[in-house]
């Protein structure tokens, strides 16, 4: 793998945008191997489609690349809020690249796989219509909250310039794959308490802890007036996973 981009392949488009979206996504496809079984290489899937993808043909897994020009931040815009929760629903949202580069030089800085199990409608934000007088008015796009999303789904590819061991790569993908049998809406509570875990930066932790997310938590599932026994709930699934071990008397333990 070669961290360098061929910025030649946008001389011919005028945009920023349109060249960057060229090179990026011809680095990728010439690049990148399949974070799932370790296949070598990615097939471009059809240009004209309105994400252009990128096709394991041996596992036929699909990956979407995300790019910026710099950090990112703590959310990536993205195509049309519809589509992308239509996708979500029906578990044919691809898994996504996530790619930090650098414009003057087109070199990749950072890049993450986010497998597609961890997105859920909670980190999926509805962005404002577009107004009347923009070109597609009433287009509604959205933002994936990235910063909400757990750090055991934000698998580094590409860290500061360094390539890391594809194998590596493969094996935390792959220790991530329990969290994606659960249905969607299971999956929402099941990443969002994830995530309160990790905020709370610590190898051992008790109930009382937890529960100090319990108002983030009621914010994000207005529709659940339960959120302590659901909390209860989604630690037992995360010791079942093996995440988490019981320790007793409300006491915790990352495995
Ligand atoms: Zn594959």
């Amino acid at each position: 793998m070669d961290i360098r981009m061929d910025a030649s392949l946008g001389a011919s488009y005028h945009s920023l945008q349109q060249q960057a979206r060229v090179i990026t996504e011809a680095w990728a496809a010439d690049n990148m191997y399949c974070v799932m079984c370790g296949a070598p290489h990615l097939e471009p899937l059809q240009n004209n489609k309105p994400v252009a993808d990128l096709l394991c043909p041996s596992c036929r897994n699909v990956f979407e690349l995300k790019s910026h020009n710099g950090p990112f931040g703590g959310i990536i815009a993205d195509g049309a809020y519809d589509t992308m929760m239509a996708r979500l629903m029906d578990d044919h949202n691809p898994h996504l690249f996530v790619m930090e580069y650098n414009r003057s030089e087109y070199m990749v800085e950072n890049l993450w796989v986010i497998p597609k199990y961890f997105f859920t409608a909670e980190v999926i934000i509805k962005r404002k219509p577009l107004g009347p007088n923009a070109r597609r008015a009433g287009w509604t796009g959205c933002n994936i909250a990235w910063k909400n999303i757990p750090s055991q789904g934000k698998i580094p590819v590409i860290q500061q310039r360094e390539v890391l061991d594809p194998q590596c790569v493969c094996q935390k993908v792959s220790a991530t794959s329990e969290l994606a049998t659960s249905k969607i809406t299971a999956r929402g509570w099941l990443m969002d308490v994830l995530y309160c875990l990790e905020q709370l930066g610590k190898e051992e932790f008790s109930l009382q802890d937890v529960y100090g997310f319990t108002a983030y938590l009621q914010e994000r599932h207005r529709e659940n007036h339960n959120v302590q026994p659901k909390i209860r709930q989604q630690l037992q699934i995360l010791r079942d996973k093996g995440y988490v071990e019981f320790l007793g008397r409300g006491e915790y333990r990352w495995k």
